[in-house]
């Protein structure tokens, strides 16, 4: 049979007990395994059996979405209070990372002489530029990030679909859209109570979520847009049905069971927004600790904020610590870490300078507790301040 789980990549043995020496702390991906714990603890409720014979076929009773899911996201969405679902169209994607193209598309203009310029505000979420050049299709193109194309007068200024995202892909922060246009895609995979405070429910055109980051099934490959023109709507559904003809029926049916236990234990002592944000709260409160102590190195600044969620002052609790190098000598920050044993993604993946990089906050246990210990040790090592 499967293995039932698998021990951390730095450690080895029949209890996964055994640190394997020298081992590099890999912080680079977002894998949102620090939900894992919690789903332990509801293992039973959260369960799906599927018989070979069931859902055999391409369709649902209603086409590819099946009612049931798109009903429990609309009440999750009320529940926690981080979006208005009522007016607004519903697409689900393989991953939200499926529907971002699917988005470029639908706001592309059928006919216009010049493509749409795609921009972002850097440090930004690097799929969003890799994505669309790789379609790059004849009614968009990647135009870079947004300050450049505002000082730009060789783009043009009709056709321009903006990312922001909030709370931003590296450094946790609550962004709006810096041109104001009409296309703009906010991408909330963050706006969740694991990761930030929800000072208000969010109410723009075009909200992209992520299954990966709510419930922590990355696996499963499911996103979700919520779109309020009746023609966007129209386009992306078109995008997904000549693209995968929807998204797989058991990631729906898996998806729907996982949200059922979310609602049903919400507000009580399995809340999962409560887990997410204690296990967050303290990874951000440790890794400050060890960081403040030093002056080579520091964090993205993130004050307490009210959230309607919890309604209550919230510390922060980001999903990804967005390191500065503060030594000249040090020009190359992810460099700096890889020498003191530590994986991360460097600033420049997100078009930001080589004096940062970014360390994910939001895997196993074993993850963080092998990247605080090198911080620790690196950290020991002295602000040779220059
Ligand atoms: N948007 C942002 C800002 C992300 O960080 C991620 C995943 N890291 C995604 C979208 C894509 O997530 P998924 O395809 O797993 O839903």
């Amino acid at each position: 049979g499967f293995p039932t789980c698998e021990c951390n990549a730095c450690y080895a043995g029949p209890d996964c007990a055994d640190l394997i020496p020298d081992c590099a702390a890999d912080a680079d991906s977002g894998d949102p395994l620090f939900l894992e714990p919690y789903w332990r603890r509801h293992a039973a409720g959260s369960t799906i059996v599927v018989s070979g014979w069931h859902r055999m076929s391409y369709r649902t009773t209603n086409g590819y979405i099946s009612v049931e899911l798109e009903r429990h996201i609309r009440a999750l969405h009320r529940a926690v209070g981080n979006a208005v679902e009522e007016d607004k169209f519903i697409v689900f994607g393989s991953g939200s990372t499926q529907l971002i193209n699917a988005l470029v598309y639908a706001l592309s203009p059928d006919n216009a002489t010049s493509p749409a310029s795609v921009v972002a505000t850097a440090p930004y979420y690097a799929l969003y530029k890799s994505q669309t050049n790789l379609f790059d299709g004849r009614e968009y193109e990647w135009k870079g990030i947004t300050s450049e194309w505002i000082n730009s007068s060789s783009v043009s200024t009709t056709n321009l679909i903006e990312f922001v995202t909030s709370p931003n892909n590296p450094d946790g922060l609550l962004h709006k859209s810096v041109l104001g246009g009409q296309s703009v895609i906010y991408d909330h995979a963050y706006y969740w109570p694991h990761f930030s405070a929800i000072p208000a429910p969010a109410d723009e055109d075009v909200m992209l979520f992520s299954g990966s980051k709510t419930s922590g099934h990355a696996s499963s490959r499911f996103g979700w847009a919520l779109i309020k023109d009746q023609k966007v709507y129209e386009k992306v559904v078109q995008y997904m049905q000549v693209n995968t003809m929807g998204v797989s029926r058991d990631t729906q049916l898996r998806v729907l069971q996982l949200i059922k236990v979310i609602l049903a234990e919400m507000e009580g002592k399995g809340d999962i927004f409560e887990f997410g944000y204690k296990t967050l709260k303290d990874r951000w409160r440790k890794l400050n600790e060890v960081v403040s102590s030093s002056n080579r190195f520091s964090l993205q600044q993130i004050s307490p904020q009210y959230c309607t969620y919890f309604q209550k002052m919230r510390d922060p609790s980001p999903a990804y610590a967005w390191v500065k190098c503060e030594f000249e000598e040090d020009e190359d920050c992810a460099e700096v870490l890889k020498e003191a044993g530590i994986i991360s993604r460097s600033g420049t993946i997100f078009e930001a300078s080589s004096g940062y990089t970014r360390l994910s906050l939001i895997k196993t246990q074993d993850d963080f507790d092998l990247l605080l210990q090198k911080m620790v040790a690196l950290v020991s090592k002295g602000g040779v301040s220059s």
